[in-house]
């Protein structure tokens, strides 16, 4: 049995002052109670607990590339294209050892900013030349391995990923690695089982569709049902050409697609959505499911800019997620999501209520939404549980002799993960002051492996 003594904790029921959260070896919070005058020599005394959320979009493998494709090719419309053409090298190069060591190192980085879950959307299956593996889960097997150093909870979401755009072109040469048919995509799910059932019992195993692009419609549908109690994550009307490409296929935008073909419920969690109308905007938020937002990633990419205003004003829950891994930083994400709003309307407090501020406004909904977007009993700080904890260090400068919703607001506008004391993921203590307890040993594999890929750069 855990017990954590926090000076101040946003419960369930709002914030509470010195409170004992106690968690059971299972990793499920058992009691929440007031810290009374004794003291237990046992109990880990930490500033601020709030909920750990759920990194709700990532693909590890693409950490290795970060900041390495900043500079523009010959044509003057092109600016993918060093992105392209190192993701190109890497995929002719990347091992599953490689692929293990760039995930742990990912999921630690996620744990020690604030996350307590990796929701991986993960589409690097197959060999170089896109032959499967005797194994056809193989990287999957990787992906949950790295979680078993990492001490992360996973939610593995194995992609399917058939064609090379809308009109079923087969998969281009950087892309055959991804490539699944229905039969070769069920096989996959099965070993993907298989290796995510050594986990811990908060994993989940859930689908991903990759985009309306790559599937065809009937596929589509086909995979959203093949696990009926999962999360389907989706990517959805991220660039403008994209909605232009599925327009003139399907008839549809992207979005509009979606509303009118798919039963779109809380199973559900749709990637980017940066290109919608402002009708696409309400219809979609009131449906349920969650958004799930990746601002460091689309800044980067040049998406385009989610309309969170709009999206929230309707109900709309949301969850962010570091994507390419460019940055993985929860204050960071939750910030240029605000300010990327900001920017646009000329305004002030984008996300911010009448009752709530940002900091705080953001955090719980990234949360619960997370929580659902990864399909994970968590999200508050309630008794029954999974203990997804995360504490902030009230000695922190941007933290010191802060209160209640205030603390939230400088954490995500003032701070970064400096500010980061401890991390639990259903209850596993990972982070301790600031520092994942298995960092040597990551960042030592993480150098290993990324060496020879950074040769001759
Ligand atoms: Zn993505």
């Amino acid at each position: 049995m855990t017990v954590i003594r926090a000076k101040q904790a946003l419960t369930a029921r709002g914030w509470e002052n010195d409170v004992l959260i106690s968690i059971n070896p299972d990793g499920r919070i058992s009691s929440i109670k007031d810290a009374g005058t004794g003291s237990d020599p046992d109990t880990i005394q930490v500033g601020a607990l709030v909920p750990a959320p759920a990194n709700s979009h990532s693909h590890a493998f693409q950490r290795a590339m970060a900041g390495l494709t900043e500079k523009r090719g010959d044509s003057p419309t092109d600016s993918f294209w060093t992105w392209r053409q190192l993701m190109y090298r890497f995929l002719d190069a990347l091992t599953p050892d490689q692929v293990e060591a760039i995930a742990a190192l990912v999921q630690m980085e996620m744990l020690e900013a604030g996350y307590a879950t990796n929701v991986e959307f993960h589409y690097l299956h197959h060999q170089p030349d896109g032959q499967p593996y005797d194994n056809p889960a193989e990287m999957a097997e990787r992906i949950c391995a790295a979680a078993a150093t990492s001490g992360i909870g996973l939610t593995l979401l194995p992609v399917q990923y058939q064609f090379g755009g809308c009109d079923q072109r087969p998969l281009g040469p950087g892309q055959r690695r991804f490539g699944n048919d229905p039969d070769r995509y069920a096989d996959l799910l099965e070993g993907s089982q298989t290796a995510i059932s050594q986990l811990p019992p908060d994993r989940v195993l859930g689908v991903a569709p990759h985009s309306l692009r790559a599937l065809s419609q009937q596929s589509l549908k086909a995979v959203a049902a093949l696990r009926p109690d999962g999360p389907v994550h989706l990517h959805l009307a991220e660039q403008i050409p994209e909605v232009e490409e599925v327009q003139a296929h399907w008839g549809a935008r992207p979005v509009e697609w979606a509303l009118d073909n798919l039963v779109l419920d809380q199973r559900w969690c749709l990637i980017h959505i940066t290109q919608m109308t402002a009708q696409e905007t309400k219809t979609l938020a009131r449906t349920g499911s969650v958004a799930g937002l990746c601002p460091l990633t689309e800044a980067s990419l040049g998406d385009g800019i989610f309309d969170g205003v709009h999206w929230m004003q309707s109900g709309g829950r949301i969850s962010v997620g570091s994507d390419s891994n460019i940055r993985i930083s929860l204050a960071e994400e939750l910030r240029q999501l605000d300010t990327s709003q900001r920017l646009r309307d000329h305004s002030r407090a984008a996300l911010a209520t009448a009752e709530q501020s940002t900091g705080r406004r953001l955090l719980e909904a990234v949360s619960v939404g997370g929580a659902q977007a990864a399909g994970r009993g968590s999200g508050w700080i309630e008794t029954g549980q999974w203990a997804d904890l995360l504490a902030l260090d009230l000695d922190h400068l941007d933290l010191a002799g802060l209160r209640g919703d205030t603390i939230l607001d400088s954490f995500v506008f003032a701070g970064d993960s400096r500010c980061v004391q401890h991390v639990w993921s259903a209850g596993r203590h990972m982070v301790r002051n600031g520092r994942h307890i298995r960092r040597d040993q990551i960042a030592r594999a993480y150098r290993k492996a990324v060496a020879p890929l950074r040769d001759g750069l």
